[in-house]
């Protein structure tokens, strides 16, 4: 994939998701790895208004190439993802309401889903029945030390779809822009049930999973 292809995508995307409400007052960031580099979005830019002008071009060692805006803090977590997951070309991190107060509701290391029809909306989940586990990092400013918990996280438990982080929102990783934005786009559904199940269930203690 070229620059310029990976970019229009991220664009195209940035639009649905800004319209979705799920990145919120320039939160958020999105990336692509490419055939020669990373692109990844420039801190501080509506992302759903994005253009040309608003990606930074980072070489494989995360080295900025092209591009004067600045990368978002953010941009270490996704080159983290990258190394731990080859196939992973797209990564779409997210600031939605269900992911920040859903992670912060659940009080252990991952959110467990069982029982929803769309956990199949996640690659290689195929029934319902299957449970669908989610990491949860507690949020952190300093990203590095951040990063090394997802990758030494990563070691024991791999991680297949993406991450949580703790009152800040989500990491979803996909070979292509089309499963990138399903798979968001089902996790963000999953949240949102799962939210309201709680909600109606009233049963917050059983959320320690
Ligand atoms: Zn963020």
């Amino acid at each position: 994939m070229h620059n310029n292809t990976a970019i229009s995508e991220l664009i195209e995307a940035g639009k649905w998701i800004s319209q979705q409400g799920w990145v919120p007052a320039t939160g958020g960031n999105f990336s692509a790895r490419t055939n020669t580099s990373f692109v990844v979005t420039a801190s501080g830019f509506d992302k759903g208004q994005l253009g040309t002008h608003t990606f930074i071009e980072l070489d494989h060692q995360g080295n900025r190439q092209a591009g004067a805006a600045k990368p978002s803090a953010e941009t270490e977590l996704h080159l983290s993802m990258y190394k731990l997951i080859p196939t992973a070309n797209f990564v779409l991190h997210t600031h939605s309401v269900a992911a920040t107060v859903l992670s912060r509701i659940i009080k252990g290391h991952s959110l467990n889903l069982q029982g929803y029809e769309m956990q199949k909306s996640l690659r290689g989940v195929t029934s319902h029945l299957d449970i669908l586990s989610i990491p949860i990092f507690d949020n952190d400013q300093n990203i590095d030390r951040l990063s090394l918990l997802v990758s030494d996280h990563h070691l024991h438990t791999p991680i297949e779809h993406g991450v949580l982080i703790r009152g800040h929102g989500l990491y979803v990783v996909g070979r292509d822009i089309r499963e990138v934005r399903r798979q968001l786009e089902g996790l963000e559904f999953l949240f949102s049930c799962e939210l309201e199940r709680l909600k109606f269930s009233g049963q917050q203690a059983e959320v320690t999973l």
